[in-house]
Formats: C-alpha cells, sequence, structure tokens
C-alpha cells in the first residue's frame, strides 16, 4: 500500500478528519495503522496517526510522510475503532481521543530550530549573527529568544539565508544501559588474551573476567567491579572481542519494596454467592456488567482479586480502575501482593518516565493486570478478560476535558468488543448504576456484611445552629470538642475531615462586607496562607492581601471561611497539646508527600489527622476511634443535581474510617441541616433508604438516571454576544428536538464569567432523541469553523459538573 490516512495533531475542527499521504518507499513495509508518523502539515512538521492504509486517494498531488516515530503500533485495531466511537459519543476531535489512549510520554513535543538554507555559508549572514550559527549551522528556537535577535532572524528568513524548521520530539525516552557482553567464546577469549601485548595488562584483566563470568554485565558495574576505565573496555570492543548493547530498562516506581505475597482467601458464603456469576461469564467469554454493591470491608476487593486469577489462568488480561486518591500504596500492595510482576500500576504520583514503563510492559505483554486511576481503562491489553470499576460511583471517572468520556462507558464498550464481564463496585452506588441493576440491565450481587460481622460505627448528628444558639460560635461543637480531649488522653486518633468544595477560605472585610474577587472571573478569591497571597483556582490570577479594604479603607480586612489551616489554628488554641498532621492541596503538592503524612499519621506521630476529601479514601489504621466532619453541608449548596448523593457519598465514606479494627469507633457528623434526608440517611448509613428517596427528586425535576442530560456552553467577552448566540441555539436545538425533551436556557452559567470571558448554558433533558447527536454537531460545526467571531462552544455529554 502507498498511501496513509492520517489523523493530524491540530486540535480544531477545519483539521478533523484524516488527511492522505504518500508513503517514501523506504517505509512501505514499515508503516502500519496503529503508528505515529511525522508529516508536513503546511509549513510545519507535525505528528500524526495513521488510522488506515489504501492504494488510492482522491486528492492528486500528495505530500510524503516525513518519518514514522514508532517500529511497531501503538494503537491497536481495537483502539483505533474505540477512537471512533468516543469522537463519536463523546463530540471530541479525533485528535484528543487517540493522544487520550496514551501516556503523556507519547504526546508529541515540537521544537522550532532556525538552521542556515542549504547553500548558504555562515559568511552570508550578518556580524552579529555568526557566533549563533557557528556551531552546527543551527539556532534552538529559546536561545533566540533568550538573545533577542528573533527581529534580526526574520529578516534574514524573508531573504532565504535562513530556514525555520520544526521537529518532532518524543517527551521521554527509553532509559537504556550500556552493556557489554562476550563477541566470541571462552576458548577465542583464551586466545585473544595470548596474543595482547605483555604491557596490556589491563585490557587482559577484563578478558579473564569474562572467561570466568561468560556472561553480559553492565558497563557500569564492570568498570567498577574491575576497577578499569570504559576506553580499556572499548578498545576491546574495537577489537571486536566483547561486544556493547544497549539495553532497555524500566524505571520501577516499586523497585525497592518488597510484596508480601499473599494467597487467595476462603471466601465466606455470601462472597461464594456473589462471585459464581462473575465467573460463569469469565468462563463463557459473556459480555455482562455487574454491579456488586457492598459496604466498605463486605470483601469485595477480595472478590475482584479471585475473579482476576481465574482470569489469569485463563490467560486472558485484567484491568482494575481504582479513584485516583484511593490508589494508595495500601491498595497497590493487595494486588501486587496477590499477583506480583504480572501488576502494572498507573497513576498520577508516577513520573512521566515511569508511567510510560509501566505502559509498555502492558503493550509487551508482559503483564497481566493493569491498576490504575481514570486513563488506565485505555491499557493496551488485546485479550481482555474482565473489567473492574472500585468505587463506580466516583465522579472522578469522569473527564472534565476532551474527549468528556466516563470511563464507565468506556469499559462497557471495551468489554462488548472483548465479550467479557464488567463488575462496578460500590458501597454507595451512583443512581445511574443502582436504577439499572434494579431494571437489571446490570446483574446486581449484594455482599450484605462486613467481614467478622463488624458493626458500622455509631453516628452522632450535631446541628450547630443550637450551639450558636447557646453561644458556642466555635467550628467545634462543644460534643466534639470533649471527645477530642477523650482521645487524646487515651492516646488514641483522630480523623478530622473538612468539605472543603465551595467553601475555601475568602478575605472579607469586617466593616462593609467587601469580598475580596477575582478581576478576570465571577468567583472569590482563595487565601493562602503560606505566601499570604490571594489566588484564583480558575484563571491564575495572584494578589497580595490588602492592608486595608479597597471599599472602605477599614483595616479590619480578615480572612474567612473554613479552609484547613484556620482550623488547624483553632485547634493550636483550644488543644494546644494536640499534634495535628495536615493535609490539604498545600501540605501534600510535592510527590510522595501524600504517602509521607500517611506514614507519619499510622506511625503514631500525631494524634489528629486533619484534611479535606483526600482523606476520606483508604484509611485504615487501627487506632482511629473517632471521625469528625466538621462542615457537612458545604457541598449541599452547590448548585449540581447530584449534591445530595454527593454528601450521602462522603458522608458514609468517611464514617466507614473509624472502628476497622479492634477499637470501637465513633462518628461526628456537625450541620447546620440536620433535616436533610442526605445527611440523617448517612447518620443510619441507609443507602436504599436513600435511594429511594433521592429517585423521587430525580424524577420531579426531570434529572437522570429519569432523564439523559446534554450541556452546551457558550462563552464570549462580551455578554451581549453569549447571550445572543446561547439564544440561537437554544432555539434550534428546541426546533430539532421532539416536545418531549426539555430544553433550558439561555442562563448564565453557575460561575458567570471565568478569565474575562462571560459564560452562558443550554441544558437539555432528554430521554431519546434519535436527533439530537446530529443536532448537537451541527452547533459545534457552525462555532467552531468561525473562528472569527471569538465565541467558544463546548458541549458535555452526560455533564457531571454544571459549572
Ligand atoms: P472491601 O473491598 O469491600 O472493602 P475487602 O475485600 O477489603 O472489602 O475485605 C475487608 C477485609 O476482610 C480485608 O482485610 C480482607 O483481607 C478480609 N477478607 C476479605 N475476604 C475474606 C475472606 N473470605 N476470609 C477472611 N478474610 C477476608
Ligand atoms: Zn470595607
Ligand atoms: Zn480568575
Amino acid at each position: 500500500m502507498e498511501i496513509a490516512s492520517v489523523i493530524v495533531d491540530v486540535p480544531a475542527k477545519q483539521t478533523d478528519r484524516a488527511f492522505d499521504y504518500l508513503i517514501p518507499d523506504q517505509w512501505r513495509d514499515t508503516i502500519q495503522p496503529g503508528m505515529r508518523v511525522v508529516v508536513p502539515f503546511g509549513p510545519r512538521n507535525i505528528q500524526g496517526f495513521v488510522i488506515e492504509l489504501k492504494k488510492e486517494s482522491e486528492v492528486k498531488q500528495l505530500r510524503e510522510i516525513i518519518e514514522p516515530m514508532d517500529l511497531e503500533p501503538i494503537l491497536n485495531h481495537e483502539l483505533l475503532e474505540l477512537g471512533n466511537w468516543l469522537t463519536e459519543n463523546t463530540l471530541c476531535f479525533k485528535i484528543f481521543a487517540y493522544q487520550v489512549m496514551l501516556p503523556a510520554a507519547l504526546k508529541a513535543k515540537y521544537e522550532k530550530m532556525v538552521k542556515l538554507a542549504p547553500g548558504v555559508e555562515i559568511s552570508a549572514l550578518p556580524l552579529s549573527l555568526h557566533s549563533f550559527f557557528a556551531k552546527n549551522g543551527k539556532l534552538d528556537w529559546q536561545d533566540a529568544l533568550k538573545n533577542g535577535i528573533v527581529s534580526l532572524l526574520q529578516k534574514e528568513t524573508a531573504k532565504g539565508q535562513l530556514e525555520v524548521h520544526y521537529i518532532v520530539k518524543e517527551k521521554v525516552r527509553k532509559k537504556q544501559q550500556k552493556y557489554i557482553r562476550p563477541l566470541v567464546s571462552q576458548a577465542v577469549l583464551t586466545e585473544e588474551m595470548g596474543k595482547l601485548p605483555v604491557n596490556a595488562e589491563k585490557q587482559k584483566q577484563v578478558i579473564s573476567f569474562f572467561i570466568e563470568r561468560f556472561a553480559p554485565i553492565e558497563m557500569r558495574l564492570l568498570v567498577a567491579e574491575l576497577n578499569t576505565t570504559a576506553s580499556t573496555v572499548k578498545a576491546l570492543v574495537g577489537k571486536r572481542i566483547l561486544a556493547e548493547e544497549e539495553v532497555e530498562v524500566y524505571r520501577d516506581p516499586y523497585e525497592h519494596r518488597r510484596f508480601e505475597r499473599t494467597k487467595p482467601l476462603p471466601l465466606t458464603k455470601d462472597q461464594q454467592t456473589a462471585i459464581v456469576p462473575i465467573l460463569n461469564a469469565v468462563e463463557q467469554n459473556q459480555h455482562e456488567v455487574f454491579l456488586l454493591y457492598g459496604v466498605t470491608g463486605s470483601g469485595k476487593t477480595e472478590i475482584y482479586l479471585q475473579s482476576i486469577q481465574e482470569v489469569i489462568e485463563k490467560g486472558q488480561e485484567a484491568i482494575v480502575l481504582v479513584p485516583e486518591i484511593a490508589l494508595t500504596p495500601q491498595m497497590v500492595n493487595r494486588f501486587k501482593g496477590r499477583f506480583g510482576d504480572l501488576v502494572a500500576v498507573l497513576h498520577s504520583g508516577l513520573s512521566a518516565g515511569e508511567k510510560y514503563d509501566e505502559w509498555r510492559k502492558i503493550q509487551r505483554k508482559e503483564v497481566k493486570v493493569a491498576v490504575g486511576a481514570r486513563s488506565a481503562i485505555f491499557a493496551p491489553f488485546e485479550n481482555l478478560g474482565i473489567i473492574i470499576i472500585d468505587e463506580e460511583h466516583e465522579t472522578s471517572y469522569k473527564q472534565e476535558e476532551m474527549p468528556r468520556y466516563h470511563a464507565r462507558d468506556v469499559a462497557i464498550e471495551r468489554a462488548k468488543t472483548y465479550s467479557c464481564p464488567v463488575v462496578l463496585g460500590s458501597a454507595t452506588p451512583s443512581l445511574e448504576s443502582f436504577a439499572r441493576a434494579q431494571k437489571k440491565v446490570y446483574h446486581l450481587l449484594t455482599l450484605p456484611t462486613r467481614m467478622n460481622n463488624q458493626t458500622l460505627p455509631p453516628v452522632e448528628i450535631i446541628d450547630m445552629r443550637e450551639e450558636l444558639r447557646e453561644g458556642n460560635r466555635s467550628m467545634f461543637s462543644r460534643k466534639l470538642f470533649e471527645m477530642l480531649k477523650d482521645r487524646i488522653e487515651k492516646k488514641q486518633q483522630t480523623v478530622l475531615f473538612l468539605n472543603k468544595r465551595g467553601h475555601s477560605s475568602f478575605v472579607m472585610c469586617r466593616d462593609c462586607g467587601y469580598v475580596m474577587n477575582c478581576p478576570n472571573c465571577d468567583i472569590s478569591l482563595t487565601y493562602h496562607r503560606v505566601n499570604e497571597q490571594m489566588k484564583c483556582h480558575y484563571c491564575g490570577y495572584e494578589s497580595f492581601v490588602p492592608k486595608a479594604c479597597p471599599e472602605c479603607s477599614s483595616e479590619h480586612i480578615r480572612y474567612f471561611g473554613t479552609g484547613t489551616q484556620k482550623v488547624e489554628d483553632e485547634l493550636g488554641k483550644i488543644l494546644p497539646e494536640a499534634r495535628v498532621i495536615r493535609m490539604d492541596v498545600d501540605t501534600t503538592g510535592r510527590k510522595g508527600s501524600h504517602e509521607r503524612l500517611l506514614k507519619d499519621f499510622q506511625d503514631g506521630k500525631a494524634d489528629i489527622l486533619l484534611g479535606t476529601q483526600m482523606i476520606a479514601k483508604g484509611l485504615d489504621f487501627p487506632n482511629i476511634t473517632l471521625v469528625g466532619v466538621l462542615s457537612a453541608d458545604t457541598m449541599l449548596h452547590l448548585p449540581d443535581f447530584r449534591s445530595s448523593e454527593k454528601t450521602f457519598q462522603l458522608l458514609t465514606q468517611v464514617s466507614g474510617r473509624a472502628g476497622r479494627h479492634q477499637l470501637p469507633g465513633e462518628v461526628i457528623i456537625q450541620t447546620y441541616t440536620p433535616e436533610h434526608y442526605s445527611i440523617e440517611l448517612a447518620g443510619t448509613q441507609d443507602y436504599d433508604l436513600f435511594y429511594q428517596q433521592e429517585m423521587l427528586n430525580r424524577k420531579m425535576h426531570h434529572y437522570p438516571p429519569f432523564y439523559f442530560l446534554s450541556l452546551i456552553t457558550v462563552s464570549h467577552e462580551q455578554l451581549l454576544a453569549v447571550v445572543s448566540a446561547t439564544e440561537k441555539i437554544v432555539n434550534y436545538v428546541q426546533s430539532r428536538l421532539s416536545p418531549e425533551a426539555v430544553v433550558l436556557g439561555p442562563a448564565a452559567s453557575p460561575i458567570p464569567r471565568i478569565n474575562n470571558r462571560y459564560r452562558y448554558q443550554c441544558l437539555i433533558k432528554y430521554k431519546r432523541e434519535p436527533n439530537l447527536t446530529t443536532t448537537l454537531k451541527t452547533i459545534l460545526d457552525q462555532y467552531q469553523k468561525d473562528t472569527k467571531s471569538g465565541l467558544q462552544v463546548s458541549i458535555d455529554v452526560n455533564p457531571f459538573i454544571l459549572m
């Protein structure tokens, strides 16, 4: 085949299709679908994905592929197809669909270079440029910028003396190590040693080493062991007695850790009942979606492990998704402990290089199990036998940027292709999944009790309005304070949980009520004490805290809200003897700090662990006997139809952190709305009742799972332009859909301005609308092509956040 269809790395409407390129003779046998190639595109060279080979093209005058970037396809046939499905279902550009499947290291990086044009001598350039091109006739663009010679270069380029080149680079290289091995037999080595001159002591030493130990060895070790030099070894390589070779090694993030091997546990009766249908589906290669519903500690993970065991024994592969924040060392241990080196782990704590190496283990079929966060759903296995999604209700499984996919949907799509089961596990399933299980679309499996029949810890709900009425203005209720003191005396540990989302600390004037807002966005700035700064989390704007109020000049300007820092301060005042570890974005920014803080807590270096939702998962320490939730309702008031569901899930999750071992635990939930059903029912940990209540709610307000949603967000620098464009879109959508569909808008987005762009939205609620996809595509086509208007339109099918 001489022609390749290529998806190019230019995310725009006009380029969102395949372009044909000629394959030069020398690459005819090399280039295959699923490989990355470098192709000319306009004046530049860019990266692209070959999706198809063909004999003919409608386009005359095809340009040639410059070179392949891979020696073997990095996307197999199934993933190429899945890319089409992603594009169609999330309305994203094709290039994004392929890029999301690959580790970041494989995304292209472009380098711009200025080079002497062919045949041009340095002497033809102005004197001031000579030194820059003296070395090899090339100059890196970054250096040109640094030295302020861009306009000079431009002039010479216009004259044809210089040329600009774009070079496509890999971000990360494979890690190579130099190995030395004998190239001839031991007998020949002995012979060669005899031929060396008497004074070649050093070389003889190396040869005799290999006569004794006839095996490859890393150059570095060889040099160190013999106390010799690389040039001595190289001399022997030159004589073709030894050979030098580059061997790829993996950067293994778990290199220095030993994993204690575990064996399958004899299953309980409930576990047995639950696992049988899964094993049947595995054996019979049947696609089926299971919802494994069981409280934390009911033995779900053991079921995952034993199902995977079966899959491996059948010669197949498994993907396990775990939410990013739950991907703790404890979780990794369970999988590495059972399957050892057959497990690859993919998560954001790894460096780009480590992630790439883990990914390559999968691609080379060296592992059978991939455990990872959302994007691990694209693990390039080719013989999948099961896909497991733990904590399936977690919102982090939905990607909020293009492609806006949900890992659950991708899992089901891939599992259909491979005819294999999907297992969704949760103690608090998403309403969507539980509803599907009720309708028998999913197969419901239940684990009703905790292992060893441990009871769930008792939960007490404290009404903070009552505290205020009785004169307690602190953020700690009297009850919580008493219990904190009690735990410190008993040398037991407490986890204090602050639901920070939507309620971060802000700066307000106590005299006039002025709040510091971001000048570019309609949202208050967040206070960071470390450097006494205010930051906008949406556009990155930063400013110092003013000494006086910009409105009324009062000096009573303070920070407010219940940020973790503030809680820590107050703890310091009321319980000065308490040792506190704080975990939030400020203290866990650096790699490994999350793990270290947890370890300190586990080792008993603190009495209280204070943190945001990141501490809700995976904590399982025997000495925790108290869990306190400081403000249960902060999330309830977000403009989000899932706020009750999220509140319930989170409170249930956190409560499960106490008393998981011998010592009994207690939970305190502080709230201003104790009568709200999601708080009340989290108190009794009654998922089934919560489900019924919330379903009524969703039905009444036309929300999922009764209706599907699609959200169109329009933004522009001018308010009028946004409103009128959104208005047009609303009308158009209405004209294309059935009367059963609900089309809302134009309405300002909950954050009405970000980065100086006004934002309006149109929300569509529908049950079955065969026209919808084409309608949405038409809208995107229209606005993404028209870049002059300055309007940006984005569409989220099944949005999770309505901001
Ligand atoms: P979940 O994933 O639902 O939170 P786990 O699988 O982690 O539950 O099980 C909770 C605890 O019970 C773990 O310590 C696990 O090792 C243990 N466990 C699970 N299954 C069994 C079993 N069949 N026999 C004994 N212990 C078990
Ligand atoms: Zn003021
Ligand atoms: Zn901003």
